[in-house]
């Protein structure tokens, strides 16, 4: 393997200045992480999960201590406010630090089965035996919530870990680093290469154990075919086109107010963003209304008080650019926001939030993932109808069904083709630890969160035995 020792520059979408320079992993470091990582696994696996917890408090009392640190790292590498930052990368590790110190020893002890009449005499049990070493790939929109979890929850079942942070977002991916650096976590246990596609690639051409994916449908299909070839077992966290279903009997201001933090929180830039909003036809106006008038409202900027702020990736504004120009073109009716050519951007990456009306499912707008701050709106006549449109979509990751019928609501719920369906809100399915969560169709393979956030990381061995 040739040893090219890469140096990046790191521009902070929000402010355009150079951040920081970034040296790559070298790709013949590869072997040398994994062999470390290899190494370390019998140390690591064999602690008692108790054992392994205690560093799991320390590194959350590191969070909780270096917290605005954090999220200025965050803020800067993504142009995002501190507060999303904090709310929505800081807390939910935390939470899931909490989930894990709470719930590991009991997820992650024996289970003991009941023995059918026919082996009587006979006790059965299962055991969850950490897997070995987990290759987890993440992605730029919420860089550290994304990749801490599911490196916190390999761990925590006693597997080493090689993380490969999204190189869009490279200061995150040093500060997780360093924090499993102070929290003291044994060498080779959380080890980290710092790149592009390139090496993520390489990575997964090794032998991971396990493969855990977070980033887009495209990627998730090349790491899940190289997985295959080895039979190595993979979770693909990937895009949606979560719609919301409004009905004309759900509270107005609520619902408005859900589909603008579903739309343009992160600048749309989250997998389970509301892409799709459906509202009951004699909804549609008020609902259109008010939209209009409270996104005139918010406010874009990097501060703690700012709403919205700067799209990450320069990359995806040529998408969402190419998702508006194909609305507009096909009779889409710009709500409130700036068309495609009237960008002013200049080196940073601030998008006013779009509402489009006059939309249809011919439209990129409505059946691919634009991962932008643009909010397209629909009326529908029946429930049917509201069912059929919000699952025409390639995607299933989040839906959302608004309603003060319990009964209807219960009703839509089920036929929605969805990892999670959220009744009355948006996006909250995943600060619930102890829900699976996942995508059904192009939105992913697998489920993590909860119980199975740990077992995933494990092999069930069935244990069975006869007294002599
Ligand atoms: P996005 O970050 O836009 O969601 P990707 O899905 O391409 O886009 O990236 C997610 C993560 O996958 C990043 O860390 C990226 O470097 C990594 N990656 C991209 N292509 C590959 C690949 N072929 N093999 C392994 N990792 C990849």
């Amino acid at each position: 393997m040739e040893e090219v020792k890469e140096r990046w520059k790191v521009f902070s979408p929000a402010t355009g200045k150079e951040i920081a320079e970034i040296d790559e992993t070298p790709l013949a470091e590869i072997n040398f992480l994994y062999d470390r990582a290899h190494a370390a696994f019998s140390g690591w696996s064999g602690l008692t999960v108790s054992e392994r917890l205690v560093y799991f408090k320390k590194l959350r009392l590191i969070m909780v201590e270096q917290m605005d640190e954090i999220a200025e790292v965050i803020a800067m590498d993504t142009g995002k406010p501190k507060t999303e930052a904090i709310v929505a990368d800081i807390m939910p590790t935390l939470d899931a630090i909490r989930h894990i110190e709470k719930h590991a020893v009991k997820s992650l002890s024996k289970q003991k089965a009941t023995t059918p009449l026919l082996l009587i005499g006979k006790s059965s049990h299962v055991e969850y035996m950490a897997r070995g070493t987990v290759l987890v790939i993440s992605p730029w929109n919420y860089p550290f919530q994304l990749a801490m979890v599911p490196i916190l929850n390999a761990a925590a079942a006693g597997n080493t870990v090689i993380a490969k942070p999204s190189e869009v977002t490279p200061l995150v991916g040093k500060c997780m680093e360093r924090l499993f650096k102070e929290a003291g976590f044994p060498d080779g246990v959380i080890d980290f290469a710092h790149g592009g596609k390139a090496l993520g690639a390489t990575l997964t051409d090794q032998n991971p154990d396990y493969i855990f994916f977070t980033g887009s449908v495209r990627t998730g299909k090349i790491i899940g075919e190289a997985a295959a070839k080895k039979l190595i077992p993979v979770t693909l966290e990937l895009g949606g086109k979560d719609p919301m279903v409004i009905f004309e009997d759900a509270n107005l201001e609520r619902a408005v107010n859900a589909a603008l933090w579903g739309a343009f929180t992160n600048s749309g830039q989250v997998c389970m963003s509301v892409e799709r909003v459906y509202v009951e036809r004699s909804m549609y106006e008020p609902f259109l209304m008010l939209l209009k008038e409270k996104v005139n409202e918010l406010t874009q900027g990097t501060e703690l008080s700012d709403d919205i702020g700067s799209m990450t990736y320069p990359e995806q504004l040529t998408i969402v650019a190419d998702h508006l120009e194909d609305a507009l073109k096909r009779g889409a009716v710009l709500e409130a926001g700036i068309p495609p050519d009237k960008w002013v951007l200049g080196d940073t990456y601030f998008l006013p939030p779009i509402v489009l009306s006059h939309v249809n499912h011919s439209m990129k707008i409505m059946n691919e993932e634009t991962f932008g701050p643009v909010l397209p709106i629909v009326a529908f006549d029946t429930e049917e109808e509201a069912i059929s449109l919000a699952n025409d979509s390639q995607f299933g990751l989040n839906s959302s069904v608004w309603t003060m019928d319990q009964a209807k609501a219960a009703r839509v719920a089920s036929k929605l083709v969805s990892g999670a369906v959220i009744i009355n809100d948006v996006l909250i399915s995943v600060a619930n630890h102890n829900l699976p969560f996942g995508g059904a169709k192009q939105s992913g393979i697998g489920r993590y969160h909860g119980e199975n956030g740990l077992r995933m990381f494990c092999h069930e061995k069935s244990v069975m035995t006869d007294s002599g």
